[in-house]
């Protein structure tokens, strides 16, 4: 009794477990109240101040970009590094037919905005330093976790042990600390891998995404900010990513350039290729005893519906309004009963996304006779079956959630 008579009469406390874009989201997203929020990140301070370019351009949402403004972060981002995405086609095997979105569509200027992941992660850290009652704790790993009725510790791999009213994991899709909590998972490995790189063309992109689903293989053009630049993204299968991995400069230009029949002209690689295995996770429970999971750690997406970060910001939005709820009716921000909302609402706004992406991926990598068919019926239905379209577009663009 006299422990929880402490614990409420301690000023309210967050752990947040990793610096990625969200978790300092809900950091900046908590930094309006007089919660004192502590971030435990294994990575370095100068990792996190200036994060190296990683190969992701991030696709984001107009409910992405508008939590961004509000977060003080939009502003932070440079419009010399905006993309903003005018049409999108998605093409299927060798036929040039295309399931079409168009902004006018949605009288908007923009279905989307590409921005680079490392440029949207310095932006969060740098607003995140600003404020007065996050601090970050760097160089230093989370290496158990544990709640009880009152209260929620975290040991520090510097043998600290601090102590919150709740504790939340943004320590990725691969979730140390999701383990550590007995929260069990369905994590399917697609056997995949996407490379990513930027590539110049000597033709104009006038702002159009492609997602052409060839046979064996998935690749995406993205448009960028700088005069005739792309990011490329190719999915392809795990065995076969050393072969382009390690294909000489020359080669893979003349590769991609021939897999857009010259499209954009002759295409340039200017960076390195970076690769990344493709693993969709979707959490149990995204809520224990004191204890919350947010950003991939609760749902990791396939990258091909460009949902991912999309979801996670929608979703530390979500918990960070029912933490705020709690505060201004004087109940503990750590009950379960205060975080089961949170796990109700984004649960239902991720499942769904979660499994179409999967089924998308699954019909898009099955080269059989009939999911070929399938794959060009649906698009016919995507662009004809006018309630399909406006569904599809909604949930790409995310104008009216
Ligand atoms: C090729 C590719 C393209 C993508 N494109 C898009 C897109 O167009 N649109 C979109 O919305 N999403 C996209 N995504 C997804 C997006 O990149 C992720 O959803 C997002 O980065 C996840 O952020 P996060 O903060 O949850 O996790 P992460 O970025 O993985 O960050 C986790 C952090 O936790 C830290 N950490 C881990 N364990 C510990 C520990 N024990 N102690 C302390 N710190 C720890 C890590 O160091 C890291 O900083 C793409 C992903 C890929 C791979």
């Amino acid at each position: 009794m006299l422990l929880l008579l402490l614990i409420k009469g301690m000023k309210n406390k967050v752990i947040i477990i990793g610096a990625g874009p969200a978790g300092l989201s809900l950091a900046c997203s908590l930094a309006d109240t007089d919660i004192e929020i502590t971030i435990i990140e294994k990575k370095s301070t100068k990792h996190l101040s200036s994060p190296s370019y990683d190969g992701r351009e991030i696709a984001l949402t107009h409910l992405s970009k508008k939590i961004l403004e509000e977060l003080g972060v939009w502003k932070r981002l440079s419009s010399k590094t905006i993309s903003p995405i005018k049409e999108a086609k998605v093409l299927d095997g060798n036929s040039s037919y295309a399931l079409h979105f168009d902004r006018h569509k949605i009288h908007k200027k923009a279905l989307g905005y590409l921005v680079s992941n490392h440029l949207i992660r310095k932006a969060l850290y740098k607003e995140a330093i600003t404020k007065p009652n996050i601090k970050i704790i760097s160089d230093a790993s989370v290496v158990n976790v544990n709640t009880d009725e009152y209260s929620a510790f975290v040991r520090l791999s510097n043998k600290k042990k601090i102590q919150a009213h709740l504790v939340v994991a943004a320590d990725s899709r691969f979730s140390p600390t999701r383990q550590d909590m007995g929260i069990s998972a369905d994590i399917h490995d697609f056997k995949r891998v996407a490379i990513v790189c930027r590539m110049k063309h000597q033709k104009q992109h006038c702002n159009i995404a492609y997602e052409c689903f060839h046979y064996g293989e998935t690749l995406a053009i993205l448009p960028l900010a700088q005069k005739n630049t792309s990011s490329i993204i190719m999915t392809i299968p795990i065995e076969t990513s050393s072969l382009f991995m390690d294909m000489n400069t020359e080669e893979f230009n003349s590769f991609i350039t021939n897999k857009f029949n010259s499209k954009f002209g002759n295409m340039t690689l200017l960076n390195k290729r970076y690769q990344y295995s493709l693993v969709g996770v979707f959490a149990d429970q995204f809520v224990a005893n004191r204890f919350a999971l947010i950003g991939d750690a609760a749902v990791g997406m396939h990258p091909v519906t460009a949902h991912g970060f999309n979801l996670g910001l929608r979703g530390q939005n979500t918990l960070s309004l029912q933490i705020k709820f709690a505060l201004e009716h004087g109940l503990d921000i750590g009950f379960l009963q205060t975080l089961e909302t949170y796990q109700s609402k984004h649960r239902r706004a991720s499942r769904p996304l979660y499994l179409g992406t999967n089924a998308i991926v699954k019909l898009y990598t099955d080269d059989s006779l009939l999911a070929k068919i399938t794959r060009k019926i649906m698009l016919r239905i995507g662009n004809n079956f006018i309630p399909a379209k406006k569904k599809i577009l909604n949930q790409l663009t995310e104008i009216s959630v």
